[in-house]
C-alpha cells in the first residue's frame, strides 16, 4: 500500500489578529491568535502532488499578511521542480490557496465542483461572500477549465493511491478536505475546514463562513476520516509549529513535516 509524505510549507503570517476577528462570539475577542498561512506537498517516492498554491503577497499583503517563504521556493527547497507538477489539488479558491497558479506550467489542476459554481455564481453579488476570492485568480481558474487544465470532480473524489478529496463546506460552498495514507495511518488534511485546532476541540466557528452549520457538521466527518484527532491538520493554526518538526535547520518555522507523529510535549 502507498503510503505519502506531507510538507507544509508556512509561506505567510499575520500576527496582528485578534480572537475576535477569527472566532465568531469569543468570549476573549481582543487577545491576539496568530494567522500562519500553510499549502503543502504531498510526497510518496518519485511521485508529487501539490496541494493549493499560497498567496500573492500584494494581494496578501492588503490584508496585513506577510510572506514567509514563497511557494515556489518551498518547492525549490523539497527537490520540486514545478515544470514537472502534473496535479494540483485545489482545496478551495480562497485568494490565500490561489497566488501562483501559473508557476505550475505543466499541471492539471482539481478542485471540487460546487466551488467553481460558487465562485462564478449569484453568492458573488454578496460583499460579505465575495470578499476573500479575486476576479483575476477566479478568471485564470476559468482560462484553466477551457484550457482542460482545471477538472471540476464531484463531492468525494480518488485522487491518487492513499489519498482522496472529501467535499465538506461550510467556510465556502466547496470546501474539501484531503485523506492521506501515511505511515502512522490516515491523516486528515483539513485545510480551511479547520483554520485552528481549537474549532475542532471546542465545535466553534470560524468567521468566514458560507453555511455554519456545515462547517460544524465537517468536525464529526473529519472524525471518521482521520485515524484519531491526532492525526488531523488544521490549514492556519501556528500550534503546528510546536508540534512537527521543520525538514531541516535552514527551513525551520518555513517547511514542517506533517506526516510522522506529533510532539506532545511541546
Ligand atoms: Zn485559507
Amino acid at each position: 500500500m502507498k503510503t505519502w509524505e506531507i510538507y507544509a510549507i508556512r509561506h505567510a503570517t499575520n500576527d496582528s489578529r485578534t480572537r475576535g476577528v477569527n472566532f465568531i462570539s469569543d468570549p476573549d475577542p481582543t487577545a491576539l491568535l496568530t494567522l500562519d498561512f500553510f499549502c503543502w506537498v504531498l510526497r510518496s517516492g518519485d511521485e508529487v502532488i501539490v496541494v493549493d498554491t499560497g498567496l500573492d503577497p500584494a494581494k496578501g499583503a492588503k490584508n496585513g499578511h506577510s510572506q514567509v517563504i514563497s511557494p515556489p521556493d518551498g518547492w525549490a527547497a523539497l527537490g520540486v521542480d514545478p515544470a514537472q507538477v502534473s496535479t494540483v489539488l485545489l482545496t478551495h479558491a480562497h485568494y490565500d490557496h490561489l497566488g501562483y497558479l501559473d508557476a505550475l506550467p505543466n499541471a492539471r489542476f482539481y478542485m471540487q465542483a460546487e466551488e467553481m459554481a460558487y465562485v462564478t455564481g449569484p453568492w458573488m453579488e454578496k460583499p460579505t461572500f465575495r470578499h476573500a476570492y479575486w476576479p483575476d485568480e477566479i478568471a485564470r481558474l476559468v482560462h484553466l477549465l477551457y484550457d482542460g487544465r482545471l477538472h471540476l470532480h464531484g463531492r468525494d473524489h480518488d485522487v491518487a493511491d492513499g489519498i482522496s478529496a472529501h467535499w465538506v463546506g461550510g467556510h465556502c460552498a466547496g470546501q474539501e478536505v484531503l485523506r492521506i495514507r501515511t505511515e502512522r495511518g490516515w491523516v486528515v488534511l483539513a485545510s480551511d475546514a479547520l483554520h485552528y485546532y481549537e474549532e475542532y476541540e471546542r465545535g466553534i466557528p470560524f468567521t468566514v463562513a458560507f453555511n455554519i452549520s456545515d462547517m460544524i457538521a465537517a468536525h464529526d466527518r473529519i472524525r471518521t476520516l482521520a485515524d484519531s484527532d491526532d492525526h488531523v491538520l488544521p490549514g492556519h493554526d501556528p500550534r503546528l509549529l510546536g508540534l512537527y518538526p521543520a525538514v531541516s535547520s535552514e527551513l525551520e518555522g518555513k517547511i514542517l513535516r506533517l506526516d510522522l507523529p506529533p510532539e506532545k510535549a511541546s
